[in-house]
This record gives structure tokens, C-alpha cells and sequence, in this order.
């Protein structure tokens, strides 16, 4: 990790350490940009949260997250790419160069900006989630499976994460219960099949958790129907909640221009944002595609972007 001197005004620093960001480091470091990467709350973004790997080309067979993201890592540091630590809790856009301010009182200037800074899951915003969360309420399968070996645990949503979660989770779990919403799954066919597959796995359709029961542990949910109104209680050891994700645009959002959902809106076929010198790459501008390799495609594109941003500038 690399100590950056306060005040330093780098050419290009990129927010955000997964593969977008890493990416984008790889490329402006080639380019001879000497790229400044601030690694947040979630080093590596959320592959390092993910088991194996099985969609990202280059590797025939599964690659575990944190593998993948430790050789991205490697690789932007080979060709120079300086890795610090810090929150940016204050951000000036409104001239060049740019200011960025950290929790700990620091401050960079910088002449381009790319933002990776990614998502963060989503909560269903009930108190006993939050209450409960890290006694038995979890976000991360890959992170907390493991604690529910032999019990009975449920997988909230109907998406990719929630089928694939559910499908991890029955390496350990007695039994997942998918509590879904709907009749009907978000989540491609090929996933759909794997769990209608797997023997472990139950569906409660059309419901809503209404409650997490249980005092110092999950002991269960409170399900609404939302067809017939009825609630039922479900006995259960854990709750993974797996509904998607927000941008996390933090001291950005009211300067860059963004989507209803809170999503940075670039120029169509370009990572530009409205502010000339601010490029955004990844999760944090789409919430459409989301996969490792678009990700990694859009920072290599944010840091073209802000390569002949500079020339044009100089
Ligand atoms: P998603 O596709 O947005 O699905 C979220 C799910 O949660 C939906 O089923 C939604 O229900 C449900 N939901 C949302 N808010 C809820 C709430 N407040 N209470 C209860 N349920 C709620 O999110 P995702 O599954 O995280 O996937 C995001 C993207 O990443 C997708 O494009 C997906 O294909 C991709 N992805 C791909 C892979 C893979 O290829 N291996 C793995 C994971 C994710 P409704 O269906 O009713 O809206």
C-alpha cells in the first residue's frame, strides 16, 4: 500500500478497486499515467464476496473471486499503479483540477477522475433486519454459509443473486427456502433450472418477509401473501437477503447527473459524465449488465476516455 503525500495533484485517480477500477488502472498506467486508485470499504468489490468464478473468459475453469481479483490487483501494480487506502467523504467538481477529501482529513487534487466505486447490496428495510444482521441475517452467502451448516436457512429474491446464493448455500445448509414475491423468477433460465433442480431447495411464491423473528439469533420470518393476505411463520436459523443492489455514488450524487435509481449517466458509446474530466465505469453506471467482464470493459474504456481527456487538455 502507497502512501500519497496530502495535496499531491495526480493526472488520474480512479475510485474503486474491483474490476472496473483495476482495469482502468492497468490501461491509465500503460498509458504512462502514473493512475492513483483509492481502494474503499470493499477492496477488490464484490467478487472478493464470490465463490468460484465460471463466466469470466481466460479461465476454462472456475476461478475462485478473491483469486481473480488479487491477479487483476497484481497486474495493475506490475506497471505502476499506486493503491492507497481511504474514504472520500467530500468531493469538489465544480473546478479543475478536481478536489478529493478523505474521512481522515487528507486531501488530493487530481485533473481526471474515474469513478468505480461500484454497488453495495440492498436491505428490505424491516428493524428486525437490521437488529438481527450478523445473527443470522446476512447479504453474503459466500461470507456466512458457512456458519448454517445443517440448518434451515431462506434466500430472499428472485434475481440471479438470490437463485445463486441459494444454490451455494445448499453446500451446507439442511434446507433453502426462496422467498420470492412473485410466481415467477427475474433470474435467467439456466439458473431457474439449477435450482428447480436441486433437491434441497423449497419456493414460497407471492410473499413478503414481514418480520425476522428472534431475539439474539433468527429463530424465523413472518411471511405476508401478498395474493390472499395470510401470514405464515417459518422456522429458520438464517435469512440472506439477495434483492440487488444501489449504486454507491456517495458525495457524487448531487453533482453528477444520475438515473431515478441513483445510477451515474454516461454519453452513449463514452464512460463521459456531464463533468468534462469525470469518467464513470462499472456497477456504479449500470444497472443493466453488472458482470465482472462489462465492468472491466467499461474501465478500460473510462481509461481511454480520460487519456485523451488530458491530451486534449495539455
Ligand atoms: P435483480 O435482477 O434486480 O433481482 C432482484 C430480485 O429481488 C428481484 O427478483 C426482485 O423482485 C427482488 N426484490 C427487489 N426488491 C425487493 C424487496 N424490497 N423485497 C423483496 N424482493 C425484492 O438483482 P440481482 O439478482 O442482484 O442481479 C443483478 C444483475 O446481475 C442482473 O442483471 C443479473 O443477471 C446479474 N447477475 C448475474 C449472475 C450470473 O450471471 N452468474 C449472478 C448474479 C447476478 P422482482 O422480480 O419482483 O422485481
Amino acid at each position: 500500500m502507497t502512501a500519497v503525500p496530502n495535496n499531491s495533484i495526480e493526472l488520474v485517480t480512479i475510485l474503486g478497486t474491483g474490476p472496473a477500477g483495476l482495469t482502468a488502472a492497468i490501461y491509465a498506467a500503460r498509458a504512462n499515467l502514473r493512475p492513483l486508485c483509492i481502494e474503499g470499504e470493499q477492496p477488490g468489490g464484490q467478487l472478493t464476496i464470490t465463490s468460484d468464478v465460471e463466466n469470466f473468459p481466460g479461465f476454462p475453469e472456475p476461478v475462485m473471486g478473491p483469486v481473480l481479483m488479487d491477479n487483476f490487483r497484481r497486474q495493475a501494480e506490475r506497471f505502476g499503479t499506486r493503491i492507497i487506502q481511504g474514504i472520500v467523504k467530500k468531493a469538489d467538481l465544480s473546478k479543475r483540477p478536481f478536489v478529493l477529501e478523505f474521512a481522515d482529513g487528507q486531501s488530493i487534487k487530481t485533473r481526471s477522475l474515474i469513478i468505480a466505486t461500484g454497488a453495495s447490496a440492498k436491505w428490505i428495510g424491516i428493524p428486525s433486519e437490521r437488529t438481527l444482521r450478523g445473527k443470522g441475517v446476512s447479504a453474503c452467502a459466500t461470507c456466512d454459509g458457512f456458519f448454517f451448516r445443517n440448518l434451515d436457512v431462506a434466500v430472499v429474491g428472485g434475481g440471479d443473486t438470490a437463485l445463486e446464493e441459494a444454490n451455494f448455500l445448499t453446500r451446507f445448509a439442511k434446507t433453502v427456502t426462496i422467498i420470492h414475491r412473485r410466481d415467477k423468477f427475474r433470474a435467467s433460465k439456466a439458473m431457474q433450472e439449477k435450482v428447480q433442480k436441486n433437491s434441497k431447495i423449497r419456493f414460497v411464491w407471492d410473499s413478503a418477509v414481514q418480520e425476522i423473528l428472534g431475539e439474539h439469533a433468527v429463530t424465523g420470518v413472518r411471511l405476508l401473501n401478498l395474493k390472499t393476505n395470510e401470514t405464515q411463520d417459518l422456522a429458520l436459523h438464517g435469512v440472506f437477503v439477495a434483492i440487488g443492489h444501489e449504486p454507491n455514488t456517495g458525495p457524487f450524487r448531487e453533482q453528477l447527473k444520475s438515473t431515478e435509481s441513483g445510477y451515474l449517466i454516461t454519453e452513449p458509446d463514452s464512460t463521459r459524465t456531464n463533468i468534462p474530466g469525470v469518467f464513470a465505469a462499472g456497477d456504479v453506471a449500470d444497472h443493466v449488465y453488472r458482470q465482472a467482464v462489462t465492468a472491466a470493459g467499461r474501465g478500460c474504456m473510462a481509461a481511454i476516455d480520460a487519456e485523451h481527456f488530458l491530451e486534449d487538455e495539455s
